[in-house]
């Protein structure tokens, strides 16, 4: 994937933006277990950062998904896991779907004011008793004249204190699993939706995740995003976009660590020597970010297949395993080798080592993606009758 001027433009445009109003807050924004997400997205919205490859009819610039990684990559650079990641929910995961099959009521009531950053946008998916098997959710959607009653619960909900709506998988017949799930747009100000506690969580700590309750929830059926029955088809489609900005958010984010050890080790003295002369720790770094090269390229051929209408999924699924597995393999080894410093809580290290372990578990864990490749290999043992 050539990169044009135009990407080099909104690559500098994040790079700025993330210095400028994001890193200078990280720490505090961590302390607090929560950022401004309606303060934040707004300054977004103004730049056009949250509608990079949206319609330009709901206000995007109607770009192709390239330059959404371009500005991915470059949210890596934040200092921590849980901003970027609260971004990439409002762009990449919870809004794609209105975006492809969203009626015009959709996308003008919600998709437009989510990328003007009016309106912060999560997506509910995983329940309680199910994460990885997505075909085992238990949240009803029942039609009751033109409105749909919405029952059961979402949990680990990103963004879900600030959001001003999530786009919900929800059951909608008894039909088989794959054909019984629909995407609904669901407001979160409705009467019957509350939220647990915030939850308190090992790492990703500025992000806000909670549990939402739904009981009887009414919610027009115009909220209905594409074909009734196709939710679960959409999602899958919906995910893919998800893998692949995590594979490229992470990309800067081990650079981040490779740099930052570059520096203290060159700085830190053992035995008379900077730590990083001994061979073992150079050629360390040196192995890691020829591993984060091969995953950028990985990524971006992910993204260069799926720009020439390719199912992406096989190499999405490669992608988004190697940045999970990766990222834990590059903050482990860099918070070696900062010694007792990098055991220390505020260490950008150190906090990217506890960020980073969510890679492997959300969106997907390391099992499921491979799972997926193996389907794909077409080596899944085959199912008894
Ligand atoms: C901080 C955070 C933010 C999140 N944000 C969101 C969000 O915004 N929206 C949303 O919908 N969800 C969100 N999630 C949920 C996340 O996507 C799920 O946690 C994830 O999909 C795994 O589901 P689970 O936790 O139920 O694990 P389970 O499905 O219970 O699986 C547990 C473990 O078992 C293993 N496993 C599972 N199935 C298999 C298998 N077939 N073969 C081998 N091993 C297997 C895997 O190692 C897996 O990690 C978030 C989670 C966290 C922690």
């Amino acid at each position: 994937m050539i990169l044009t001027q135009e990407h080099k433009e909104i690559k500098r445009t994040v790079r700025n933006f993330v210095e400028n109003e994001i890193n200078p807050h990280i720490e505090q924004w961590e302390k607090d277990g929560i950022f401004p997400a309606k303060e934040l997205f707004k300054k977004m919205g103004d730049l056009g950062l949250l509608g990079i490859s949206k319609p330009e009819s709901a206000g995007g610039m109607g770009l192709d998904f390239s330059y959404e990684m371009a500005a991915a990559e470059e949210f890596g650079g934040i200092t921590c896991g849980g901003v970027p990641m609260a971004i990439g929910v409002q762009t990449c995961m919870a809004t794609p779907a209105l975006a492809q099959f969203g009626s015009e009521y959709v996308q003008q009531t919600f998709l437009a004011p989510a990328v003007a950053g009016d309106m912060v946008a999560a997506i509910a998916v995983s329940e309680p008793g199910a994460g990885s098997d997505v075909a085992a959710i238990t949240t009803t959607a029942t039609k009751d004249g033109d409105d749909y009653i919405i029952n059961g619960s979402k949990m680990w909900i990103t963004n879900a204190t600030q959001a001003d709506f999530v786009c919900l998988l929800a059951n909608t017949s008894d039909d088989k699993p794959h054909k019984n799930k629909s995407l609904i747009v669901v407001p979160t100000n409705l009467e019957g939706i509350s939220f647990s506690e915030k939850l308190d969580k090992l790492g990703m700590r500025s992000s806000d995740t909670a549990q939402i309750f739904f009981d009887n929830v009414r919610v027009p059926q115009k909220n209905l995003i594409g074909t009734e029955g196709a939710g679960f088809m959409m999602q899958m489609m919906q995910f893919q976009k998800e893998r692949m900005y995590v594979a490229a958010m992470s990309l800067k984010g081990m650079e981040l660590c490779i740099n930052s050890t570059i520096e203290y080790t060159r700085e830190r003295k053992t035995f008379g020597q900077p730590i990083i002369d001994n061979q073992v720790v150079h050629f360390r770094l040196a192995e890691l970010q020829t591993e984060v090269e091969a995953l950028r390229c990985m990524t971006y051929q992910a993204c260069e297949g799926f720009l020439q209408g390719e199912d992406m999924t096989r190499l999405a699924s490669m992608a988004k395993l190697k940045s999970g597995r990766l990222s834990r393999e590059v903050t482990d080894a860099c918070l070696q080798y900062w010694g007792g410093m990098g055991f220390m809580w505020d260490n950008v290290v150190s906090r990217l080592y506890r960020d980073n372990r969510l890679g492997s578990i959300g969106g997907g864990a390391d099992e499921i993606m491979i799972g997926i490749i193996c389907k794909y290999m077409d080596i899944l043992p085959k199912k008894r009758k």
